[in-house]
């Protein structure tokens, strides 16, 4: 867990706390206004929308704001799926490509020239991280932004061509893209695009891109499991707590031969959520030495489904999935590579 992701977690937990005790809500309340996905200025704005009436409480305001944002999500599928929200898409493409005065100011504060500015727009380097990224006085021993974007993108050149040598397409991302450059990408840059990562999957909620969140997620995650290999990371069973819910705990306890009680005092603890429990410790104690689950074919629910980006809602969900990011090499490809179709 990054320092960064907490204290972001807690900033942002914190200011919903506040948000609830402003308008005394219930946790229920609570939970429908942060499941729209808006920022809380953005719903404070909505819940002192004009179309309420006065007498309207705020937790109806925030029901009403939950239906409307759903039918707003289901026509804009809709819409995309007929092809009619396409082109305002392109506009947005062609004015960013005129202009923009992020790069501009990355250009001067990290000086960069064109042919830097082109290699970092090709790996999806986001200007804003370039100049978090720049070496403060009391780092000596960090490389400036530019040079660290050209080394990246020389090895970035010197693998494409080792592998076209081999024989295979570089130019290609499914072609390039392996189990080793997936988990050496994630190990080199993980922490370091983090913000970026978590800045750009919030863009999604509110950015018209050339694209469909969920569909281009489920078609990248489907790409990143045909060439990861679980069983040499196993990053997820060794760095989480799993939760294990009453129906896994029946399941689980029975094929073990053990009572629920025992399997809960061997294995488990409370969870956060009431009837809920989580693994007592990391690695998962079901984990064998050689990155096997013990127990796949009935592992844990949240097991069978993790890491989430074959599931809809992804615009729901980003402050997960950029934490996942940090976990699982899969899901920072996926996400890098959204990053890569948002820019083209
Ligand atoms: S962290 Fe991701 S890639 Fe690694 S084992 Fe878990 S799901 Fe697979
Ligand atoms: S139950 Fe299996 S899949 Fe789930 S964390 Fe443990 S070892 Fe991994």
């Amino acid at each position: 867990m990054g320092s960064a992701k907490q204290k972001r977690r807690k900033k942002l937990a914190r200011a919903w706390i506040e948000f609830q005790t402003q308008h005394e809500l219930s946790d229920d309340d609570l939970k429908l206004a942060r499941s729209t996905g808006y920022t809380i200025a953005a719903m404070q704005e909505k819940l002192s929308d004009a179309d309420f009436a006065e007498e309207v409480s705020i937790p109806a305001r925030i029901r009403e704001i939950h239906r409307r944002q759903n039918e707003k999500l289901a026509a804009r599928r809709e819409a995309i799926a007929s092809g009619e929200i396409l082109p305002p898409a392109k506009k947005k493409q062609k004015k960013a490509e005129k202009h923009d005065p992020q790069w501009a100011q990355a250009k001067q504060l990290c000086q960069l020239n064109m042919d830097d500015i082109r290699k970092a727009k090709e790996m999806g380097l986001n200007p804003r991280s370039l100049i978090k990224n720049i070496p403060s006085p009391t780092q000596s021993w960090k490389t400036p932004v530019k040079y660290w974007i050209r080394d990246m993108y020389e090895e970035r050149e010197r693998r494409s061509a080792s592998k076209a040598s081999h024989g295979e397409t570089a130019s290609k991302q499914p072609a390039r893209t392996t189990h080793d450059s997936i988990v050496k990408s994630w190990e080199a840059n993980g922490k370091r695009n983090d913000e970026e990562n978590y800045d750009f999957l919030r863009s999604l909620k509110c950015t018209e891109y050339d694209f469909e969140p969920d569909e281009l997620a489920h078609e990248l995650h489907e790409q990143a499991f045909d060439v990861i290999d679980c069983t040499r990371c196993a990053n997820c069973c060794k760095t989480l707590k799993i939760r294990f819910d009453a129906a896994d705990i029946e399941r689980i306890s029975q094929h073990l031969e053990m009572s629920s009680e025992h399997f809960i005092a061997t294995y488990l603890e409370p969870g956060d959520e009431p009837g809920s429990f989580n693994t007592r410790q990391f690695p998962c104690p079901f984990l064998a030495e050689d990155n096997r689950c013990t127990i796949y074919e009935i592992r844990p629910t949240v097991c069978q489904d993790y890491p989430y980006t074959n599931k809809d809602g992804l615009v729901f969900r980003t402050m997960g999935v950029a934490n996942s990011a940090l976990t699982c090499p899969a899901v920072f490809w996926i996400v890098e590579e959204m990053k890569k179709h948002a820019n083209e």
